[in-house]
């Protein structure tokens, strides 16, 4: 007979893995499959290899989804410390890199030991190398895939977003959830960096590499964090957040030099060194390269402080405090970190993830229309909604 399971879980990430220990700490019978050859490939990249796994300040603002509620009572019920007492009963060091963002201090391989530890201790199996060839459901779920025939009575969607298809995304969980009649939030990438038009791209190409500290908007969500030129556009965490945000053809506004007012400082240096050239004034406070750039773009007078009309340096203010760039698209889903829109939370409980039109399905992760920030929030979602499922299985 086939073998049959109380609980098969769909993707052996961050949510099938959370999911799959908790419902096995329950003494459910549970299988983890997955077709890639390692689990939690995206855990073992991410945070360039430390893993930023949770946020001490997550709370349910830094998520976007068409409910903004939906991910509150998960959240609140597995919560960034609950997450953290599970990572120090491991004795993996820890520190917090900046804004509550929680990182590994050797590597994210700590993590992905840690769960796999765990689900092996609560008797849940993952399987890995196995491909998923079509799932139907008669009174219990018939999972058939390339290694036979698997048989549970609950079965949880954990198979991810579609960033990243280098490390095996790909669309299985919505046509799971389109199968059985959900409706899907328009996806896109998220977390992505933004790729410039031609002529913006050949007056930046020389500052690739060039980083600097800005306040960064799009569709009137602020960000201030690093902005760093690339050979193809603009990235950096400040990019990556507004990305999220942003949709075709909108503008992004940077504020280059938040911490300062240029106007007021460039009016009391031309009185003190009014031989200072523009250049050399700004360099002070901006990388030199950019305001090289800048002054060419900018058609700013490359002259002396004493040279330069109030009018003038009303012009180089504006322009510096709010620097309007329309980004040709984003690099997509090659390079995205997360998929921003998903399967319909208005569909799923918020209690236990488990489907409002199919007894015994549940959506967990980032399959969901529930999409974080930049800081590992978007692995806290993962743990949440993972844990949660878990519970009710
Ligand atoms: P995943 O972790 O993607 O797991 C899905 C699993 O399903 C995978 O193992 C996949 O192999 C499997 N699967 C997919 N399709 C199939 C199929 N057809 N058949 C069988 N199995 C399938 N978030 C943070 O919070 N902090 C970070 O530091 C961070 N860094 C990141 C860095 C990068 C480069 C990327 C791409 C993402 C990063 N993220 C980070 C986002 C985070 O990785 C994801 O939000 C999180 O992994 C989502 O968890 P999940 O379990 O829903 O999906």
């Amino acid at each position: 007979a086939e073998p049959t399971y109380d609980v098969i879980v769909i993707g052996a990430g961050a949510a099938g893995l959370m999911c799959g220990l908790t419902a096995g700490q329950r003494n459910k019978r549970v299988l983890v499959l997955d077709h890639a050859k390692q689990a939690g490939k995206k855990i073992l990249i991410s945070g360039g290899g430390r893993c930023n796994f949770t946020n001490m300040h997550t709370s349910p603002e830094q998520f976007l989804s068409q409910n903004p509620h939906f991910c509150k009572s998960a959240l609140s019920r597995y919560t960034q410390w609950d997450f953290l007492a599970m990572v120090e009963k491991h004795q993996i060091a820890w520190h917090e890199k900046t804004l509550g963002q929680l990182f590994c201090d050797d590597s994210a391989k700590d993590i992905v030991a840690m769960l796999m530890h765990e689900c092996k201790a609560a008797g849940t199996r993952v399987q890995l190398r196995t491909e998923i060839l079509s799932v139907r459901y008669t009174a219990q779920y018939h999972v058939d895939t390339s290694e036979g025939m698997y048989i549970a009575d609950k079965l949880v969607v954990a198979c991810g977003g579609l960033s990243m298809p280098k490390l095996g995304a790909t669309p299985l969980g919505y046509q799971l959830a389109k199968q059985f009649n959900h409706t899907i939030v328009p996806v896109r990438a998220g977390l992505v960096p933004f790729t410039l038009h031609d002529h913006d791209k050949a007056s930046f190409a020389e500052l690739t590499g060039v980083a600097t500290d800005v306040v960064a908007e799009a569709n009137h969500v602020q960000f201030k964090e690093a902005m760093l030129f690339t050979h193809r556009g603009l990235s950096g965490p400040a990019m990556l957040q507004i990305s999220s945000f942003w949709e075709p053809g909108d503008n992004i506004n940077v504020n280059l030099l938040p911490n300062e007012r240029i106007g007021e400082r460039l009016r009391s240096m031309r009185a003190e060194q009014p031989k200072l050239s523009l250049a050399n004034a700004l360099s002070r406070w901006l990388p030199k390269r950019l305001v090289q750039v800048l002054i060419e773009r900018g058609q700013w007078p490359n002259k002396n402080l004493a040279d330069l009309s109030n009018q003038a340096i009303d012009t180089i203010d504006r322009d510096i405090h709010g620097w309007v760039i329309k980004p040709n698209g984003t690099e997509g889903y090659r390079t995205a970190e997360v998929t921003l829109g998903g399967v319909n939370v208005d569909e799923v409980s918020s209690k236990t993830m488990e489907s409002l039109k199919q007894p015994g399905l549940y959506f967990i992760g980032e399959v969901l229309d529930v999409t974080g920030w930049l800081g590992g929030y978007n692995f806290q979602w993962a743990w949440s909604s993972g844990w949660v499922a878990g519970q009710s299985v």
